[in-house]
């Protein structure tokens, strides 16, 4: 018997084509034997590799580890045992029943056309919460039969890697600024429709949301995420345009709201290109709830004596902040600007 292990090609999909090759090899030679599913078929007899050989015996070893592997890492007791656990085999598809072992043909035609090992063991690893380092040990277990698996579970978890993010740290936190830009590329590439009532359709008009929100009962941690939503399309869909997480609030506003400012500016000043046109880009407005909207703009908050937006009153304590004089002068831009109470 050939050992898919002699002639190791270059490519994964050709390897994998010899392993089922030598899998319809072995099945062909043990079809008059009756190998139940319950006599315990080893990997290593699946993958067509001879644990008999003096070569293969840390192949063997690593294969009856892996059978001998149960589900829950924190009881797996039974090193030395051979013994299929029957959960384990519900967690290895289409190997776990003759009807597959059978069929060589449909075997051969679903292991190199449609079954993702890599996909369903990531899928196992997170329905089962698997710990990550047990992942890893088995992946370096079965990367001698195959060797397109990874070898790191966050590899094939797919952890985004941190370093590929320019998290900023500001006052009181860190930030990220996923973009404007980036979300209006992403609204254009789901396929966005204009709004035909829009006067200008070539124009995006952007809704902005800033609002702080408490994540955790236990800790102070918030997230404080700027979204964005264009208005004058058809299916409005919010986006992330910036997350700040810390222990406080954004320590510094400027800092918070740096990326996203000249950001704005710059498509103010020259559009967006999506496609093959050239889109307008302006604020359509900034929602946030009141002491959102005093964080933002640096002014008094609603429970300060000054605390009203429209017009300039100390306000009078009746066991909360009342604004009782109904035409007080009300408040201008530059009033605003200099700062006025
Ligand atoms: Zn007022």
């Amino acid at each position: 018997m050939t050992s898919v292990l002699d002639d190791v090609p270059k490519s994964y999909w050709t390897k994998r084509r010899r392993i089922v090759k030598s899998v319809n090899k072995v099945m062909e030679e043990t079809s008059d034997l009756d190998v139940g599913h319950d006599e315990g078929l080893t990997i290593t007899e699946m993958v067509g590799i001879d644990a008999t050989r003096p070569g293969n015996n840390a192949a063997a070893d690593a294969s009856r580890s892996l059978i001998s592997l149960e589900c829950d890492s924190a009881s797996a007791s039974s090193g030395s045992e051979l013994s299929v656990d029957s959960d384990m085999c519900d967690h290895i598809p289409d190997f776990d029943d003759g009807e597959h072992i059978s069929d060589t043909s449909s075997l051969s035609s679903d292991l190199s056309d449609e079954w993702d090992l890599a996909d369903q063991l990531s899928n196992w690893v997170l329905t089962y919460n698997i710990c990550k380092d047990a992942v890893t040990a088995l992946l370096h277990m079965l990367h001698v039969h195959l060797p397109g698996l990874p070898l790191d579970a966050r590899t094939l978890l797919k952890t985004p890697d941190s370093s590929n993010y320019k998290i900023k740290t500001i006052t009181g936190g860190s930030y990220y600024h996923f973009g404007v830009a980036s979300g209006l590329k992403k609204l254009y590439d789901d396929g966005f429709v204009a709004n035909s009532t829009a006067s200008d359709t070539r124009l995006l008009e952007l809704q902005v949301n800033v609002d702080g929100l408490p994540i955790y009962k236990s800790t102070n941690y918030q997230l404080w995420p700027i979204l964005g939503m264009v208005v004058n399309v058809r299916d409005k869909v919010p986006f992330v345009i910036g997350l700040f997480g810390g222990q406080t609030k954004p320590g510094s506003i400027s800092e918070y709201l740096c990326a996203f400012v000249d950001e704005c500016r710059g498509l103010e000043e020259t559009g967006i290109l999506l496609g093959f046109d050239v889109y307008g880009f302006r604020i359509h407005s900034i929602l946030c709830d009141a002491p959102a909207r005093a964080f933002v703009r640096k002014t008094k908050g609603h429970t300060g004596y000054y605390g009203c937006d429209r017009c300039v009153q100390s306000g009078k304590w009746l066991s909360k902040m009342t604004f009782p004089e109904v035409a007080a002068p009300k408040r201008t831009h530059v009033d605003f600007c200099s700062k006025v109470d």
